[in-house]
């Protein structure tokens, strides 16, 4: 009996650490396209105003890691299929058969539909090796145009203000973080975003890029361009799904798994930003720990179904710090807001009956009251 784990993002190495935890001897291979390094994926929206390099980030090496786990880590091999009936993968540098196999392939960035001849030079970061290309190239530019008022869009822009940079923040939402806050909350964010130095153009969106000078020019569809040294696109990310589905695997929006972290087939599991659990997406790192740690249990034999409890996420803007919880997608009730002496929001979603179902808490003194607020809050997962 022996383990392959595809992915080594946080997903795959938190899981080969509970494995080991359990089982001391279970063989365990990861595999991975890029080169392995361990490296912690929130400081890629907030490590430019740290001056922190790409290398600066890495943590272990592929070498590392192996040690560390007593793991053998392939590195760039890319699996291209999956083969539930033989138990075999096919990789670009041979066949890799497996016992179990856990999927932990992450998310893949949206790609924007875009005119111009610079829609090609759009970069997106979602890995240490995009943050590298995108750091070599912010190498003596001023301005940055960021497609997307949300989470990791406004964790960028942030940053490179607070790093000296100019920022436009682009995108066809009302206000930041439309998805996650009342009105109120995602004003406060811009507001303070804006006295850091980000222009926000919202209700509108890039229809082209195009170079102009040394940098580009963005065509908005509301008539108005934006000027920019480099263009950063944070418009969100998509479960990567597409080995699942190939190989037969049940797959909505993300590879479906149960409460144990099993896919369709017997012996295959998954978890990460490629996964939807009952209905949802959690591409965020608590609910990896929570979910890696059930996954060792059921792959050592185990089984026992996750539970998660409320979760709230810090969104990484310190001049106006957030804490969120949104309430499940088919939640019903009202936001209360009420606006604290700080100019910050503490907003409480709550139903008819007053039970509180979400929050957004935005500048420091709501943020104060996340630990009494998250005690109330219903479990994700009960
Ligand atoms: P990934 O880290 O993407 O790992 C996927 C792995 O799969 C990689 O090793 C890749 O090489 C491998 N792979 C994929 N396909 C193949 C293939 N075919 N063959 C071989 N290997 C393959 N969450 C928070 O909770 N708080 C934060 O502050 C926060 N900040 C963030 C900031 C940014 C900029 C981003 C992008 C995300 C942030 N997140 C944050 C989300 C969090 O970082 C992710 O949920 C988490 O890192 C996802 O880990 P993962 O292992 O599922 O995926």
């Amino acid at each position: 009996m022996s383990v392959t784990i595809l992915g080594t993002g946080l997903a795959g190495y938190t899981t080969a650490r509970e494995i080991r935890k359990l089982d001391a001897d279970l063989p365990i291979t990861l595999i991975t396209a890029d080169d392995g390094h361990n490296y912690s994926k929130p400081m890629l929206s907030n490590g430019f105003a740290k001056g922190k390099t790409a290398e600066g980030l890495k943590q272990q090496s592929a070498d590392q890691m192996a040690d560390a786990l007593g793991a053998t880590v392939l590195t760039e091999t890319r699996v291209t299929a999956i083969d539930t009936a033989t138990r075999r993968l096919t990789t670009d540098t041979g066949e890799h058969p497996y016992d179990s196999l856990v999927l932990a392939t992450g998310a893949q960035q949206i790609r924007l539909p875009l005119e111009g001849d610079g829609a090609d030079d759009v970069v997106s970061v979602n890995t240490l090796w995009e943050y590298a290309t995108f750091r070599d190239r912010l190498d003596g530019k001023s301005t940055v145009a960021v497609m997307g008022p949300g989470l990791i869009g406004c964790e960028f822009a942030n940053d490179l203000c607070a790093g000296g940079l100019s920022c436009h923040v682009i995108g066809p939402d009302a206000y930041p973080l439309e998805r996650l806050m009342p009105a109120p909350a995602g004003h406060a964010l811009q507001q303070a975003l804006t006295s850091l130095g980000t222009h926000f153009h919202l209700g509108t969106v890039v229809s082209a890029v195009n170079r102009h000078g040394d940098g580009f020019r963005l065509a908005l569809s509301n008539g108005e361009h934006v000027d920019a040294d480099i263009v950063l696109s944070a418009a969100g990310l998509v479960p990567d799904t597409a080995l699942a589905r190939a190989a037969g695997l049940d797959t909505a929006r993300g590879i479906v798994v149960d409460r144990c972290l099993r896919t369709s087939d017997p012996h295959v599991y998954a978890l990460g930003d490629c996964i939807e659990i009952e209905g949802l997406l959690m591409p965020y790192v608590m609910p990896i720990m929570y979910m890696a740690r059930a996954l060792a249990s059921a792959v050592t034999g185990n089984p026992a179904p996750v539970s998660l409890p409320a979760m709230p996420v810090a969104v990484k803007t310190p001049v106006h710090p957030i804490v969120v919880s949104p309430p499940a997608p088919d939640a019903v009730g009202h936001w209360h807001c009420e606006t604290q002496e700080d100019g910050g929001v503490k907003a409480r979603f709550e139903s008819e009956d007053g039970t509180l179902l979400g929050i957004a808490l935005t500048g420091a003194m709501a943020v104060r009251q996340k630990v009494a607020l998250q005690r109330e809050l219903p479990p994700v997962l009960a």
